[in-house]
């Protein structure tokens, strides 16, 4: 077989069959076929698309360049979640606990930044130490211990994904359903749960922007998720404005540590427990999603979910006296604040500006080596909704760079609209496809 003919018939708008595809999969792999190739694969893809069977293949190639977890040795129900990505989406490092206090083992693999959109991993890296790279005896040793654990891809677990994932952040081909739909899949099937719950974003902030295609997307994580025998549900959830206060990747573990210790972010909490209780619902461990949430609820008041996510931090590596520490504020050299130019309500925080904005900032890649600026991003002080006075402060970024705070001010300046009427109406839960 010859790559270029390969990429060639998928640029002119073919299918391409299960063993064209082995062998950009395996070539990519094996080093025999370049990044570029890849590259220019991926950009046909999201130019051409893929048919449902060509995707489904895709996912089995990329589930199969790795291992498949057998966690059959746990006694008790196995559940994930996983976002299509966000703007201070942060909902991970709350949910693995809080289900593992609940009785249902989270075994969670995650991936980086991607796109304008933030990464569970790059989050969990801004606390230092914490090691997402365990073998697999520490991952099930990890999860038989404490109920969850949170890892990357590895050489093991989906490895095609890994590469592909980095390639594809920096190349301007993450938003593509056959692209996303097997980079989660083969992730999450890899993982050995029975269940498994998808937040799908909606809005300028998630990584497909029309309404329509996410549902689309949401139907066939699911269809695709049943066929391989596993039980899912996709929730359908806001993503036009930030979630929560706080965008960046120390900054969104530091709201939810805050979380954790009893503070009110409405939307993050909602939109939390609403995947907590679907999760609990699949796992037999409530009789609706509604009666999942209430018991989500409780024990995210009770206080304990902070001390089981120490507790699993621990065991992966982390300096727990960093995170103790969370209320004496980590911060960036450089700061700025943004205000109000005038008085009127808040009608949009566009997710999309605020999510470049953060990459700017340093909190994403822009190359596949960039380094992250764990403590960069942006602290909103109002929200959609919100009334304000000239002079309010609307937000505050933080960067290692003076100089990146004033190209990302721009972006920000332009992702935030101001209006003398309140014109703007949260729907926070859109739909839930079971
Ligand atoms: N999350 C993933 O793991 N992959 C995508 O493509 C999008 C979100």
């Amino acid at each position: 077989m010859n790559t270029v003919e390969i990429i060639k018939k998928k640029r002119n708008g073919s299918s391409l069959t299960k063993d064209e595809l082995k062998f950009l999969i395996d070539g990519y792999l094996n080093g025999s076929i370049a990044d570029y190739q890849i590259s220019a694969f991926l950009m046909a893809v999201y130019y051409k698309g893929m048919t449902d069977s060509e995707t489904l293949q895709l996912t089995e190639l990329m589930l199969n360049s790795g291992k498949r977890i057998d966690l059959n040795f746990l006694k008790g129900p196995k559940a994930d979640k996983h976002s299509t990505g966000g703007v201070g989406d942060k909902t991970s490092m709350i949910l693995a606990p809080q289900l593992a206090l609940l009785g249902v083992y989270v075994p969670m693999i995650s991936g980086r930044g991607l796109g304008h959109t933030g990464g569970t991993l790059d989050k969990l890296q801004s606390i230092p130490g914490f090691n997402i790279n365990l073998s697999e005896e520490d991952y099930k040793n990890i999860l038989q211990k404490t109920g969850c654990v949170m890892i990357g891809q590895t050489d093991d677990l989906a490895p095609a994904d890994k590469k592909i994932y980095a390639l594809r952040d920096v190349t301007a081909t993450v938003d593509s359903m056959p692209l996303i739909t097997s980079s989660i899949l083969s992730k999450k099937l890899a993982e050995g749960t029975d269940s498994i719950v998808f937040d799908v974003k909606i809005g300028s902030g998630a990584n497909l922007q029309d309404e329509e295609q996410s549902k689309e997307l949401a139907k066939r994580l699911v269809s695709v998720s049943k066929k391989f025998g596993k039980k899912a549900i996709a929730v359908l959830t806001d993503m036009s404005e930030p979630l929560g206060y706080k965008t960046g990747n120390w900054l969104e573990i530091e709201e939810c540590l805050e979380v954790m210790n009893g503070k009110q972010v409405r939307d993050l909490i909602k939109v939390n427990n609403v995947l907590a209780g679907a999760m609990l619902y699949l796992s037999g461990k409530a009789g609706s999603i509604d009666e999942g949430e209430k018991k989500a609820s409780d024990i995210l008041n009770s206080g304990k979910v902070f001390y089981k996510f120490i507790e699993m931090s621990e065991l992966q590596n982390s300096d727990t006296d960093y995170i103790k520490d969370y209320t004496n504020l980590k911060r960036s050299k450089y700061s700025r604040t943004l205000k109000a130019d005038k008085d009127g309500f808040i009608n949009k925080l566009d997710a999309y500006g605020f999510g470049i904005a953060n990459i700017m900032l340093g909190g994403g890649r822009q190359k596949t080596d960039d380094k992250i600026d764990y403590l960069s991003g942006i602290i909103l002080h109002k929200k959609c909704g919100d009334k304000v006075n000239k002079g309010d402060v609307i937000c505050e970024l933080f960067s290692e760079h003076e100089q990146k705070l004033h190209l990302s001010s721009d972006y920000i300046k332009d992702a935030i609209n101001i209006e003398s009427e309140l014109n703007f109406k949260k729907r926070l839960i859109i739909d839930i496809i079971d």
